[in-house]
């Protein structure tokens, strides 16, 4: 394992190494599904759903000679912050329930999804 300081992903050069022996890649054969992919979409702004397949194993961290860090945890919870995601936590915490504050019998207004 290499102990230097790991560098941010914005020095990625695109090899492709670290996809050797990434699980989600090897199952689905989707570049996007892999840690190439995913730094390339962390660079560009355009991160979606493939952060939530990711095992957070890091083979492909230790796969990378530019050892970069692959934190795609702090992706995923980037994306999980949406307006609508907040309001229901909130909700169950102050009523137990995702809708806020309902009487017996009451029909929600917002209706939240994933
Ligand atoms: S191995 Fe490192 S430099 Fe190469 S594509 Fe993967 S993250 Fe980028
Ligand atoms: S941490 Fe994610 S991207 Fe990296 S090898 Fe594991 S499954 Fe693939």
């Amino acid at each position: 394992m290499n102990d230097e300081k790991k560098k941010p992903i914005s020095n990625c050069i695109n090899c492709g190494m670290c996809n050797a022996n990434c699980p989600t890649l090897k199952a689905t054969s989707n570049e996007l599904c892999g840690p190439r992919g995913r730094a390339l979409m962390i660079n560009n702004n355009t991160e979606d759903k493939s952060f939530y397949i990711c095992t957070l194993c890091k083979a492909c961290e230790h796969s990378c000679p530019l050892n970069l860090e692959m934190d795609f945890r702090k992706v995923r919870d980037k994306l999980e912050k949406t307006e609508a995601n907040e309001k229901m936590i909130q909700n169950i915490r102050k009523y137990g329930n995702p809708f806020g504050e309902l009487n017996e019998g009451e029909v929600p207004e917002d209706l939240y999804c994933c």
